[in-house]
């Protein structure tokens, strides 16, 4: 009985549990359309079903191809001390420093959402509405996951300090239990980027500076808490899965006064506002006049491959629950 439990627990969590989880990037990348201007609504309010659907391609990618995970986070501890100034900002100096190889193994995140920023821009410079909605809902991604501060750290999982499975209870538990009864995400309006590196260094480092506290404040948190009342069981699906019990959900959520609705509001405003950057950027394009507005073949195919790999392969690359 035992082992069929902890296999069903393991299918259970093999599929969830890293970035934001799929539930809370779909609802950062569905509020940050109400950020921004009517110009831009016109195009995203009504394409908000694909903002929100798409925002967890990158993360389906990872089944498919092993280059995406270090697209998702930095190991910037790896570099030192906070705020890490032995490591250049800039991606050249970085891959002169130290190697592109060795770079992608601590992971991208910071540079890659530059890498995508230019992508859109170049999108709304060529009028291309598929691309322009693709491109946005995999940059709100990204965004999002650089405000997890357990993405911009080597102990992501707490695999080191005897705390697994904290990765998924920040990102997913949490938001899953508190975002539609308790949080706010109507945030105001998106604003131009003048220099869009040195704001997502920014928000990597304010990520990298409280991952200690994250991993700190679990740990106290149970130690104080009756053992048998930190986990509950619940059935899902007809699949019986342990998960933080909604005591201990809430105990963690109170002593982090807020961190995580913070994250999200940061992660909402920050992907609005790299959007409307993109835009501007690009010499603000009437978005009623777009060509390409049907997905390609290519592109259905790309969607059908995504959602077959992440249905049926194993994650290519490092998952962040283990
Ligand atoms: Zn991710």
């Amino acid at each position: 009985m035992k082992k069929i439990f902890t296999l069903l627990l393991f299918v259970s969590v093999s599929k969830q549990c890293f970035c934001w989880g799929f539930f809370a990037h779909k609802k950062i990348n569905y509020y940050a359309v109400f950020l921004l201007p009517p110009q831009m609504m016109v195009l995203y309010k009504s394409n908000i079903d694909f903002i929100t659907e798409h925002a967890v391609d990158p993360d389906k990618r990872r089944y498919a191809v092993s280059a995406e995970g270090p697209r998702h986070y930095i190991d910037i501890d790896h570099y030192g001390k906070y705020p890490y100034d032995s490591l250049p900002r800039k991606w050249k100096d970085a891959v002169t420093k130290y190697s592109e190889d060795s770079l992608n193994e601590y992971g991208i995140g910071p540079w890659w959402i530059q890498t995508m920023l230019q992508r859109l821009t170049d999108a709304f410079k060529e009028k291309n509405q598929a691309k322009v909605l693709k491109l946005s809902a995999e940059l709100g991604h990204y965004i999002a996951d650089a405000h997890v501060p357990l993405h911009a750290n080597s102990n992501h999982n707490g695999q080191y300090t005897d705390q697994k499975g904290i990765h998924g209870f920040w990102e997913s538990r949490i938001p899953e239990l508190l975002a539609d009864k308790e949080w706010d995400f109507f945030i105001g309006k998106a604003e131009y980027i003048k220099n869009p590196g040195d704001f997502i260094w920014h928000r990597v480092l304010e990520s990298a500076a409280v991952a200690d506290t994250v991993l700190k404040y679990e740990k106290e948190l149970t130690k104080q808490f009756p053992a048998d009342q930190k986990y509950s069981f619940e059935d899902r699906s007809g699949v019986t899965i342990r998960q933080y019990s909604t005591a201990f959900s809430m105990a963690y959520d109170m002593q982090l006064k807020g961190m995580v609705e913070k994250r999200m509001r940061q992660s909402i405003y920050a992907i609005a506002s790299f959007w409307y950057t993109a835009w501007v950027n690009a010499g603000q394009p009437d978005l009623t006049h777009l060509s390409n507005k049907e997905f390609s073949a290519d592109d259905l195919k790309e969607f059908e491959n995504l959602n077959a790999s992440w249905k049926n392969s194993s994650i290519k690359g490092r998952e962040e629950d283990q």
